[in-house]
């Protein structure tokens, strides 16, 4: 029984991972709470989202595997693989964690409502699917973002976002996925892995814009050692059925064939129709709802975490978020959330693992910076033959001697990424790197190896 005169202390509106988080931590610190979920408890992560998507990452990367063995000796027969199998499993692990998710809430105590829910004012939320109002002293908004689609496309209702890709009847010859972002050159390497003949098409100069420009060069041609074609400046001005697949037009003149196209062209706050503007509740460019340090809306009572703040569209993010609130609002301990150091993986191929500042951003934040910088072949591909190149970066600021971006592409850098950002957080230096004992043989004892900074070519030249 809530304290107060509302049916709920918390009611919160949508079960993803921010929301989730926050409604078990309330919950556990002596809060009604009840959570609202249209689609299914978990959210995009854990249902159409990170989790799915690296399953299927292994799955495409075993191709390359059999054919590395050979330098080790092995003979693998011809491999073949069935999409079947493959989706049919992550149905089965999606539909496991999910129960996992809707059990943690129900031990929590939390009420899980299967509707969607709309604000009608600023204690009252209506439950479209149940046709009933229900009060609460606290709401919490956590209903993540939507993939966006290009509605101007002629041709747009042929394509389709990730959202789809995750549960395709048969997999396509070929394939063309729209964006430079994240999912974008995750699903690229998939569908490449896989043995779909892909193509990336990105209207910028380089793809993953934001990140460190030797990241971005580096993952490109990479990615076209693989075989993946990447078109860059240029979009697509229709998609026209054809036959059994499509033709798509693009804008540098080109008409490609292809089996399926898909949009990774960036997600939007899910706000629409959430009845924010009823409420008054303060929305941005993107809709997203603007929030304070501790995500407490223009009104009071009203708090948003995750991806609808539009803040960082991280998974770890909006959990972190989530319980922050959750400190904050129901166990009388506020709580900020630091957004400036946040270590992040892509799960392309190779794989990218990032903390801290690019080379950019550190040439205008500090007077003067120093780089150390590696390019090798990993180990592995001494017998496999492979000529992938793993890179690794490191920026100091050159008065403090602070680590300030670390950057690699390679092998495992999501999972040395993870423990390099605790370093940085806590504000390592360089000499402190260079301190640590090398872990032999693996890749990353370069990150504590690199002696020699790093001189640009030109300048180099000039001496
Ligand atoms: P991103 O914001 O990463 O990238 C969007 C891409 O689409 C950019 O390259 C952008 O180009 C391009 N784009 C945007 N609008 C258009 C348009 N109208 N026409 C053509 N291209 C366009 O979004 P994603 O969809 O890849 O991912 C969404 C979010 O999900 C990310 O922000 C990320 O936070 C999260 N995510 C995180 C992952 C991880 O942690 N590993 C994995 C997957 C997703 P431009 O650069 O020119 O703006």
């Amino acid at each position: 029984m809530s304290e107060t005169n509302f049916d709920y202390d918390l009611f919160v509106i949508g079960a993803g991972s921010g929301g989730v988080r926050a409604a078990r931590m309330s919950a556990s610190h002596g809060a009604k709470v009840a959570v609202a979920e249209e689609y299914r408890v978990g959210g995009t992560c854990v249902i159409r989202g990170c989790v799915p998507k690296k399953l299927f990452v292994y799955a495409s990367q075993f191709h390359e595997e059999f054919e590395d063995a050979a330098g080790f000796g092995w003979t693998v027969p011809k491999a073949t693989f069935d999409w079947t199998v493959l989706r049919d499993n992550k149905d089965k692990e999606i539909d496991r964690l999910n129960q996992i998710y809707i059990r943690n809430l129900n031990n929590s105590g939390v009420e899980i409502i299967d509707s969607r829910a709309v604000l009608k004012d600023a204690h009252t939320v209506h439950l479209v699917g149940e046709g009933r109002d229900v009060t609460a002293d606290k709401i919490l908004i956590a209903t993540g973002a939507t993939a966006n689609v290009d509605e101007s496309l002629k041709g747009r209702e042929h394509a389709i976002t990730s959202n789809e890709a995750f549960h395709l009847d048969e997999l396509p010859k070929k394939v063309i996925v729209a964006g430079g972002g994240y999912i974008s050159v995750e699903f690229a390497g998939i569908f490449n892995g896989l043995g779909i003949e892909t193509t990336l098409l990105y209207r910028g100069e380089e793809i993953l814009r934001g990140f460190d420009d030797d990241l971005r060069v580096t993952l490109h041609e990479e990615m076209e050692k693989k075989s993946i074609r990447v078109i860059t400046g240029s979009v697509f001005t229709e998609i026209e059925k054809s036959g059994d697949g499509y033709k798509a037009h693009l804008s540098n003149g080109e008409v490609l064939d292809t089996g399926l196209v898909m949009f990774a062209i960036g997600r939007d706050p899910n706000t629409k129709g959430l009845g924010l503007e009823t409420v008054g509740i303060k929305t941005g460019r993107k809709g997203e709802i603007i929030v304070d340090q501790y995500s407490q809306t223009n009104i009071e009572n009203i708090y948003a975490v995750g991806d609808v703040t539009d803040r960082a569209n991280l998974t770890p993010i909006a959990i972190r978020e989530g319980a922050a609130f959750a400190e904050t609002v129901f166990n009388n301990n506020p709580q900020a959330v630091d957004h400036s150091i946040i270590p992040t993986a892509v799960f392309s191929q190779p794989e990218i693992g990032t903390v801290g500042l690019t080379e950019e951003q550190a040439r205008a934040e500090y007077s003067e910076i120093d780089i150390y910088k590696s390019k090798f072949r990993a180990m592995k591909h001494t017998l496999s033959g492979r000529n992938e190149q793993t890179m690794m970066k490191i920026i100091v600021d050159t008065a403090t001697d602070k680590v300030v971006g670390c950057h690699i592409i390679g092998p495992h850098s999501g999972e040395m990424i993870q423990a390099i950002g605790i370093a940085v957080t806590m504000g390592a230096t360089k000499a402190q790197f260079d301190m640590t004992v090398a872990v032999h043989p693996t890749a990353a004892e370069e990150l504590v190896t690199m002696k020699e900074k790093w001189v640009a070519p030109e300048l180099k030249a000039a001496d």
